[in-house]
């Protein structure tokens, strides 16, 4: 594989993880909470403040977003490819053990007795529970992965999202960055902000106006909202306005983290999108050495590596 693909994949992991671990220390703030406890703004893992929810991790450590993606990244590393009975396995044994900061839609669905077996009915029945309603950010969250796929991204992102999240604008929303992160990477064409509103019209209509947002918006702390913050559309709008508004990954970063709202997967979606941008070679050192579990992606990064470069090694079970 080229050094520069292998720069972008390696920025896509990391930056995930990154955007994750820092966007906790304002995760569910407003402007002025974050106006308070960090007066200067929140740069560095250390700064996070200790408060109830937050000290439940330590320094440096990311949330479920990022455990929910390598949940991904070892099924796939264990077979070699996708099969998606398996990511549910690895999702349902996270769930039975610490599984910090899960969304409460994932939890209903995790928790279902034969979630393992049927997952697809499972979380299609808790969607339909809803009121066709629940379009939480959790599919999202944890899709950057499978736009560093070798082929069958939009099958891989429909689906995987599907596993939890079944509504299409949580669905599409999990299309739309895959593939944007697949032709970052792999240096091809991504699409333009028009082709992007074809692809939403194809789930649902009311993408089009968080595609137009992220693209008008001269702000992103406009664009972050407090009351509904898990919401798939605004998560998706926020790393959308990243990607075009953004001229540095740090610059992407620190601007996420310090508009609050659902800051750990707003930034982890965004940075996973900068860093297939910019590569990981243009993230400053002190966020990849300051990750508590920087051993782990190093590992999962090398293992993937191996047989994602060759696109012929790469099984698809549907
Ligand atoms: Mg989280």
């Amino acid at each position: 594989m080229k050094h520069e693909i292998i720069d972008r994949f390696k920025g896509c992991l990391y930056g995930q993880a990154i955007g994750d671990a820092l966007g906790l220390g304002t995760e569910f703030m407003t402007d002025e909470d974050i106006a308070w406890k960090y007066p200067h703004g929140l740069q560095h893992y250390k700064q996070i403040y200790q408060d109830r929810h937050r000290k439940r991790w330590k320094i440096g450590d990311w949330t479920d977003d990022t455990d929910m993606m390598l949940c991904i990244a070892d099924a796939v590393i264990e077979d070699k490819g996708v099969n998606f009975l398996n990511i549910s396995k690895h999702f349902k044994a996270w769930a039975n053990g610490v599984p910090m900061g899960i969304g409460a839609h994932t939890y209903k669905v995790l928790m279902i007795g034969d979630y393992t077996e049927k997952p697809f009915e499972v979380s299609q029945m808790v969607w339909r529970m809803s009121g066709c309603k629940s379009a939480a950010n959790g599919g999202l969250m944890r899709t950057s992965i499978v736009g560093l796929f070798p082929k069958e991204v939009r099958t891989c992102a429909e689906n995987i999202c599907k596993l939890t999240h079944y509504d299409p604008r949580c669905i599409c929303s999990c299309v739309i960055v895959s593939e944007l992160i697949h032709a970052l990477v792999y240096g091809m064409e991504p699409q333009t902000r028009s082709e992007m509103l074809d692809t939403a019209i194809q789930y649902d209509a009311d993408i089009c106006e968080y595609i137009d947002k992220a693209w008008l918006e001269t702000d992103v702390k406009n664009l972050v909202c407090y009351d509904n913050c898990g919401y798939t559309l605004v998560t998706l709008s926020v790393a959308l306005w990243t990607y075009w508004h953004a001229s540095s990954f740090e610059e992407g970063l620190l601007a996420v983290v310090n508009a609050g709202g659902d800051a750990d997967t707003n930034a982890a979606v965004a940075c996973a999108i900068l860093g297939a941008k910019y590569g990981y070679s243009s993230i400053p050192t002190e966020y990849i050495e300051g990750l508590l579990y920087k051993e782990t992606l190093d590992k999962t990064t090398d293992s993937l590596l191996k047989f994602v470069a060759d696109s012929s090694c790469f099984e698809f079970t549907d």
